[in-house]
């Protein structure tokens, strides 16, 4: 691999992407954004990003750039460079990204899924700094995983390794994106805890979240918000996904012993209100012995996870 001091990344999310040129420290160096032109197909989305990059390779020699590294959500496999229908981009349907990156600037590009991608990220300049073994997991609208085991990205035979938010937790449980029931992001992501506190909204019309939002409105962002001013209901309900979340993390932790696991948004927002009762279903489902050595704590790099997520592609071997 190239010594080259300059590293482009890539973003591509279903509502905003990004660009940026950063050096081998992960500083920032340009960057540009735009909302997704997701509406509007595949080749409109690649057109954005394709000047977006050349805007901030501006100036800069190709001969001074590592490579390109594009972090999008998945399925897809990195490595052939193909990005095949991510739920959060329409349209898409085994789009040759790598070759459509490389043929316009004849620079080498790879491709990760964004959940590995971020892993990387907090696992060089982040929550899991100085591990050798840790587990990223997203935890938001979603629940995806990156597994970093012996100090690198562990993909799985075809790019599926981590995909944690599709455990089966519950047996006939509620149905799930993926098209199974009972998966760990049924019970525990965002929009399940707001699904949650909309079913049991008959059974709790004093709650403080009833006078912020209505049941057919409500979102997980809510529920934190009543759960941190004191609403015992809401807390009720951040508690039982919290607990989903342990339970899962216990089944991941006997198989991968890792020492760290790095929890995305959720646990960023609620801090202990969510990570009180996962560590509590932790000590019911992990052998002590698996415990002794973990520890689950946020993530650190907030909103510069994304950028620093495709550069890390090019930080690694
Ligand atoms: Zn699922």
């Amino acid at each position: 691999m190239s010594t080259a001091p300059c590293i482009v990344g890539v973003d591509i999310g279903g509502t905003k992407v990004a660009c940026v040129l950063a050096d081998a420290g992960g500083i920032i160096l340009a960057r540009q954004w735009q909302p997704t032109r997701a509406g509007e197909g595949w080749q409109a989305v690649v057109n954005q990003l394709l000047e977006m990059c050349e805007a901030v390779m501006q100036g800069v020699s190709r001969e001074g750039i590592r490579g390109i590294g594009i972090s999008c959500g998945g399925p897809l496999d990195s490595l052939r460079g193909i990005v095949y229908s991510p739920p959060n981009l329409p349209g898409w349907d085994a789009v040759p990204i790598v070759r459509l990156f490389e043929e316009r600037f004849g620079l080498p590009v790879r491709l990760e899924n964004d959940a590995n991608a971020t892993a990387l990220a907090e696992h060089r300049f982040g929550a899991g700094r100085g591990t050798r073994n840790m587990v990223f997991m997203t935890w938001g609208t979603g629940i995806g995983g990156g597994l970093i085991l012996d100090g690198r990205l562990y993909r799985g035979t075809n790019d599926l390794a981590g995909e944690i938010g599709h455990i089966t937790i519950l047996q006939d449980g509620p149905p799930c994106g993926c098209g199974k029931r009972g998966c760990l992001e049924a019970l525990a992501s965002g929009p399940s805890i707001a699904r949650r506190a909309r079913e049991l909204a008959g059974d709790s019309p004093e709650s403080a979240l009833w006078q912020m939002t209505s049941p057919e409105e409500v979102t997980a962002q809510h529920v934190v918000d009543a759960a941190q001013a004191g609403d015992i209901f809401a807390r009720f309900v951040l508690t039982e996904a919290a607990t989903y979340m342990g339970i899962g993390i216990a089944n991941l932790a006997q198989i991968v012993n890792p020492e760290r696991v790095v929890l995305g948004t959720i646990a960023v927002k609620a801090g202990d209100l969510v990570l009180e009762p996962l560590r509590r279903a932790l000590e019911v489902h992990a052998w002590s012995r698996v415990r002794q050595v973990l520890t689950v704590v946020p993530a650190e790099l907030g909103g510069r996870a994304q950028d620093l997520a495709a550069v890390c592609l090019w930080l690694e071997d």
